[in-house]
């Protein structure tokens, strides 16, 4: 007789492993399945984000930051140290046992919780019913009163680049070189190329980004973006916009690369040791459904699903990177905890408009919330304060006192519609706004909240008083009525 459950996740990152333990906790008898094959050929769950995006790069992130620091800033704190040396096995392999120490806490979550996790592939049939087919085993058809697809995305390849593993590479290539490449080509300056690039630009790299777009992190607010730019500049990455690439070739078997783009009527090139493809990423649709499953996707491939994740179909849903929204793993996340709720007659909604978002560079890029770009396209009549953290005093003890606070509230009611933050432990900050939305607080709401002294936070308290044109350790040139 089949296996059967009540319901079945198809996918183990944060989505789908997150929802899982969701449901479990919900009294559901609840599998997930999972393919992510690491490349010793063992299974791990956690998906892209904790084999090779979130955690990964932020543990880069964190080591190549301490290393340019501890050459390029600790004389400014008065520490002398001899010549500063990089052993990036050991950096690695710092890199690796988090990931795997993460992956088996999944595991064991599962463990705890009484999710049966099923290392393999998955696949939603027409019947309704799942195929399970184990690595190297027999396949088997599971029963589940519902599914939830959380297949998640890969990266889109470049047809003029294509990946070769060696010298044109992906962003999971990119987290395991072995070596510094002396020359290091990024396509794409978005969120993924610029921390790649950021992480070996640290350790050494020249680096190059090439991005198509003639405007750079259009998404982010303006003032951000502007702001970001130059520090990334003045951090050595050479970040080329209006620079459509159309061709790259490898010498040999290793490289080097060069790359040929089109910017304005001209085309120029580029030579590089590695190039990195950070063009974005496509959702992992088609494998995870069979033919005649009335499943609907979109043009792009997501799986179209309404506000609480339900697809065309009647007991199937899908979550994270496979559907519509940001591809963050905390989006997702949200959405697997929403579809457990509601599979188990829960109420549930995952509010979209308070998702924040994060660039881990230096400095941080985070925001929440509308920009004033969108909000001045819209119409909405807002009102903008912001707080330089070069008039913060912790920001200066951390000799981190690049960037701004900037928060934008409606004009006639206070509400906050977005707050944007480029500068220390901005993805920490974040927090506060995003709890300051959910709660739909205005901005004077923060202005009278205490924030401990002396902390980056009062920036966001600053910026908040500075609305009302209220700052009190800023000259500003509105004055408060
Ligand atoms: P995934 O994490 O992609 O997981 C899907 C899982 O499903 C995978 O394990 C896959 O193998 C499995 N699967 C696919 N098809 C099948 C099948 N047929 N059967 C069984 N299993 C299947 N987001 C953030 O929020 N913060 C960050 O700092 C961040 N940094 C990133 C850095 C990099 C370099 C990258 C690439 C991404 C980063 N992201 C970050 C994005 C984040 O990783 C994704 O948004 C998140 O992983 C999406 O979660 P998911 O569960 O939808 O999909
Ligand atoms: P993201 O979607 O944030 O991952 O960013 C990917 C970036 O890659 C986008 O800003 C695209 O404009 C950019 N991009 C896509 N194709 C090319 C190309 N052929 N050359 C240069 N940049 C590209």
């Amino acid at each position: 007789m089949a296996r059967s459950f009540d319901v079945i996740f198809i996918g183990a990152g944060p989505a789908g492993y997150v929802g899982a333990i969701r449901a479990a906790q919900n009294g559901l008898k609840v599998a997930c399945i999972d393919s992510w094959k690491n490349r010793d050929g063992t299974n791990a769950f956690g998906g892209t984000c904790l084999n090779a995006g979130c955690i990964p790069s932020k543990a880069l992130l964190e080591s190549s930051e301490l290393y340019h620091r501890a050459r390029e800033e600790f004389a400014v704190h008065g520490i002398r140290v001899g010549e500063v040396g990089l052993d990036l096995a050991a950096l690695q392999a710092r890199k690796a046992k988090i990931v795997t120490g993460l992956t088996a806490g999944i595991k064991a979550l599962f463990q705890a919780n009484g999710v049966t996790g099923l290392p393999g592939r998955g696949r939603l049939l027409a019947s309704g019913k799942v195929a399970y087919s184990p690595e190297g085993g027999t396949s088997e058809e599971l029963e589940a009163r519902e599914v939830v697809l959380a297949s998640g995305s890969e990266p889109i390849p470049l047809s003029a680049a294509p990946f070769d593993g060696v010298a044109i590479v992906d962003s999971w290539g990119a987290l395991d070189f072995e070596a510094v490449p002396k020359r290091l080509g990024v396509i794409g300056a978005g969120v993924i190329g610029l921390e790649l690039g950021s992480v070996w630009r640290r350790l050494g790299s020249e680096v190059v980004l090439l991005e198509a777009l003639p405007e750079f992190l259009p998404a982010v607010d303006t003032q951000v973006a502007k702001e970001a730019l130059r520090h990334f500049a003045r951090q050595g990455l050479d970040i080329r916009l209006g620079s459509l690439v159309t061709e790259a070739k490898v010498s040999g078997k290793k490289g080097p690369v060069l790359v040929r783009y089109r910017k304005g009527t001209g085309e120029e090139t580029l030579e590089v040791d590695r190039l990195v493809v950070a063009v974005g990423r496509r959702p992992r649709s088609r494998d995870v459904l069979a033919e005649g499953t009335e499943v609907r996707l979109d043009a792009r491939g997501f799986v179209e699903v309404d506000d609480r994740c339900r697809t065309s179909r009647a007991h199937v849903w899908a979550i994270g990177d496979l559907v519509r929204g940001p591809m963050l793993a905390h989006k997702g996340s949200e959405e697997g905890v929403m579809v457990a709720d509601l599979i188990a007659g829960r109420n549930a909604e995952v509010n979209y408009a308070t998702i924040p978002s994060v660039i881990y560079t230096a400095p941080e890029v985070a925001w929440v919330g509308k920009t004033e770009q969108a909000l001045q396209k819209e119409g909405t009549p807002f009102k903008a304060g912001s707080f330089p953290f070069s008039a913060n005093g912790r920001a200066k003890a951390l000799e981190a006192a690049q960037g701004f606070v900037k928060i934008l509230a409606h004009r006639e009611t206070d509400e906050i519609l977005g707050v944007h933050i480029v500068g220390p432990a901005a993805s920490e900050l974040v927090a506060e706004a995003v709890l300051a939305m959910e709660f739909q607080a205005s901005a004077e709401d923060i202005a009278l909240t205490v924030h401990a002294h002396p902390t980056l936070s009062e920036a966001t308290h600053e910026a908040a008083l500075a609305v009302d044109g209220r700052s009190l350790h800023a000259i500003q040139k509105k004055k408060a009525d």
